[in-house]
């Protein structure tokens, strides 16, 4: 698909580097799965994959954590 961001370039699967934050928490998920934009960079998740990775999030900052990296696990 084209990318939204730049509007220029396509987007090709590939592997993310997704950061989120939740209050205090930080929590870094490396090898997600997405669509990955050539021209920019920007990284598009399908609904499956981020539902995973919000979850993985919400547990971090459950636990308190400050930073958290983790590995997506399909
Ligand atoms: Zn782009």
């Amino acid at each position: 698909m084209k990318c939204m961001i730049c509007k220029q370039g396509e987007t090709m699967p590939g592997l993310a580097t997704v950061t989120l934050e939740r209050g205090p928490t930080v929590v870094i998920v490396r090898e997600v799965p997405a669509e990955v934009c050539r021209n920019c960079g920007e990284y598009y998740l399908d609904e499956a994959v981020a539902t995973k990775v919000y979850r993985e999030a919400e547990a971090a900052a459950a636990r308190h954590a400050e930073v958290e990296i983790l590995r997506y696990a399909a």
